[in-house]
């Protein structure tokens, strides 16, 4: 997949579009996009898979009703891409261990625990950016960070 210079904003509707009709009828989905962020260079294709895994563990995460929220803004010389919802939250001393491998708190056949390790590497090792977690039960936010500049490497 090509190193492309995308739009943020067309990425995250695109993957919402994917989950229409996969969200449940109590879930509301709010998106707050930044108008003066621009371009950034990414693999759009595996960005996707990001918002993908984000997504499912939050419409996981809040069940029947709730508020899923995408957001994005420009901080300096980094896009923030904030995946959002008001579910119970992740709580302490789960907050480094979700990001392994096979680590899950879902029933057997209902989880792989890879979501969060493919997504920081994605972002991490791909991206040469950042992915984690902010949580208070009621309002928990994964934060992606993406370089605005274009790797060299
Ligand atoms: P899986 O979704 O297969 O369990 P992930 O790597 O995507 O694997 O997530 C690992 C764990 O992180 C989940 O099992 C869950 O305990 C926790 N988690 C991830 N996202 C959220 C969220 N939005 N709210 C609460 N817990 C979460
Ligand atoms: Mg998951």
């Amino acid at each position: 997949a090509p190193y492309q210079t995308v739009d943020l904003r067309d990425l995250l509707d695109s993957t919402l579009t994917m989950f229409r009709g996969k969200i449940p009828p109590g879930i509301s989905v709010a998106t707050d996009y930044d108008p003066g962020l621009g371009p950034v260079p990414a693999y759009a294709g595996e960005l996707n898979q990001v918002w993908t895994n984000l997504i499912h563990n939050a419409l996981d995460a809040m069940g029947d009703t709730g508020t899923l929220t995408l957001r994005t803004a420009r901080e300096h010389e980094t896009a923030l891409v904030e995946i959002a919802d008001t579910g119970p939250g992740v709580p302490e001393e789960l907050r480094e261990r979700i990001f392994e491998p096979f680590f899950t708190t879902k029933g057997v056949g209902r989880g792989t625990g890879l979501g969060l390790d493919i997504s920081y590497r994605i972002v991490a090792g791909r991206h040469g950016g950042d992915l984690r977690v902010e949580s208070v039960p009621g309002d928990t936010r994964f934060q992606v960070r993406l370089p605005l500049t274009e790797r060299t490497a």
